[in-house]
């Protein structure tokens, strides 16, 4: 097997002179230190959550030791002091997407409640008999499942912009996908399942040309790329904390404010209201309105900590890196004999799918996880994509920031052992 770097360290930092420090990031988290099975871990399952680092475990655990108390209720010391933390998330995130306005930004539990959220109070109760939801062949099942729930019950029906054998979605039909029955286009800005970075600023201004607004799945985008949601043009725009180096059981909705104010609230509840009677009730503006119950102070505390960590990067430095080391893993994992690489998308980011001849994907995962390496086999929650390719299941490496090389190689060989057991 031969393999080498596709970037010489001069190029990796053209701006700076200074190479991204991948060591430095590593220190930053703790997990990355332990063994599995008496190998150094090589975590190669960021598309299904990332690490975290120490200043997100200490923000939630500070939060707890000290600061702990429920929010927008007290008028005591701690819950002011926590309802304030919690709020200047709310600044931070805001500025995290390039949102104009902080109530564009929901709490919510991730990216799967985000699009609920949207399905239940935009899409329910605007959807008639007849009428279209646009998402493409590569979404994860979060960006489907919800569409279908709403649209099954109001008689409209979900169109899927197709995908080519490369894993890029075809917009040769999208002017004919976009008609005056579409109601919402949902789409993903990165594919979990190929990595593929999807057109979106393209089918945002294709769909606005109709004026039909669009929902962006943002999980997988955001621990990679800059996101400016304004830039975007997108109506709304959806994250998760854990695959952004956050705690899990926390993410964010953007809206645009005129859409949020004209929605339905998702759940009843606490916090909601303006006024409760039992002849009716009136609720609280946005983003309350959508914030019923107590929600995850803690989780949107260390969110906080996430998104002040990437605010530490300098992403020009980070994305060549990132981009390097996948280059690097394409071509290390395509050269080890019997593998078929699945996506081959020319824009792609931070996933290498693929099947080694002979092997199942779970088998490939049990046998690599012997030499300590984490990597995840099965559809991904995207089986539409591996119908597609008329696949069960590829196994999966995919990289963070804090990847390397060298754990290419680790598990470029452990994939090399793999083929001899099964020879
Ligand atoms: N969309 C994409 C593209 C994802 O990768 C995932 C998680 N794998 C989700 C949505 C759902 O995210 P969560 O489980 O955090 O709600």
């Amino acid at each position: 097997m031969s393999v080498r770097p596709l970037l010489t360290e001069d190029e990796l930092s053209p701006s700076t002179g200074e190479g991204f420090d991948v060591e430095r990031v590593r220190r930053d988290f703790p997990i990355l230190r332990r063994t599995v099975n008496d190998k150094p871990l090589v975590y190669l399952d960021n598309a299904a959550t990332t690490q975290k680092p120490q200043t997100v475990i200490d923000a939630v655990t500070r939060f707890y030791s000290y600061e702990n108390s429920n929010i927008h209720r007290g008028v005591h010391y701690l819950s002011e002091h926590a309802t304030a933390a919690y709020e200047e998330v709310r600044e931070k995130a805001r500025a995290f997407l390039g949102a104009s306005e902080s109530r564009e930004i929901v709490f919510v539990r991730g990216t799967t409640d985000a699009i609920n959220l949207v399905a239940a109070g935009y899409l329910r109760p605007r959807l008639r008999e007849g009428d279209e939801i646009l998402v493409s062949h590569l979404e994860h099942h979060s960006n489907i499942v919800p569409w279908q729930l709403v649209s099954g019950e109001k008689g409209a029906k979900i169109r899927v912009i197709p995908m080519s054998q490369s894993g890029e979605l075809i917009l040769d039909d999208l002017d004919m996908l976009l008609n005056e029955r579409t109601r919402l286009v949902a789409i993903g800005h990165v594919s979990n399942a190929l990595g593929t970075v999807n057109p979106v600023r393209e089918i945002v201004a294709r769909a606005h040309a109709r004026d039909i607004p669009v929902l962006i799945d943002g999980a997988q985008a955001v621990p990679h790329m800059p996101i400016d949601v304004q830039e975007l043009g997108c109506d709304f725009y959806c994250l998760s904390g854990h695959k952004m180096f956050g705690p899990t059981g926390v993410g964010l909705l953007y809206g645009r404010a005129e859409l949020l104010e004209a929605m339905a609230p998702y759940q009843g509840g606490g916090d909601m209201i303006r006024k409760v009677s039992f002849e009716g009730t009136s609720y609280a503006p946005i983003p309350s309105k959508f914030e019923a119950g107590t929600p995850n102070v803690a989780g949107v505390v260390g969110l906080g900590a996430a998104i002040d960590y990437l605010g530490t990067m300098d992403w020009d430095v980070v994305m060549a890196y990132e981009s390097d080391v996948l280059s690097y893993a394409i071509e290390a994992i395509g050269a080890v004999d019997g593998v078929r690489l699945i996506g081959t998308a020319e824009d792609k980011t931070a996933v290498v799918s693929f099947l080694l001849e002979g092997i199942h994907a779970h088998d490939v995962g049990t046998i690599v996880d012997q030499d300590g390496i984490a990597i995840r086999t099965g559809h991904h929650c995207a089986q539409p994509v591996m119908d597609f390719y008329g696949v069960a299941a590829t196994a999966r490496a995919s990289f963070a920031l804090y990847n390397t090389k060298d754990e290419v190689d680790v598990l470029a060989a452990a994939l090399e052992g793999a083929r001899k057991v099964f020879q």
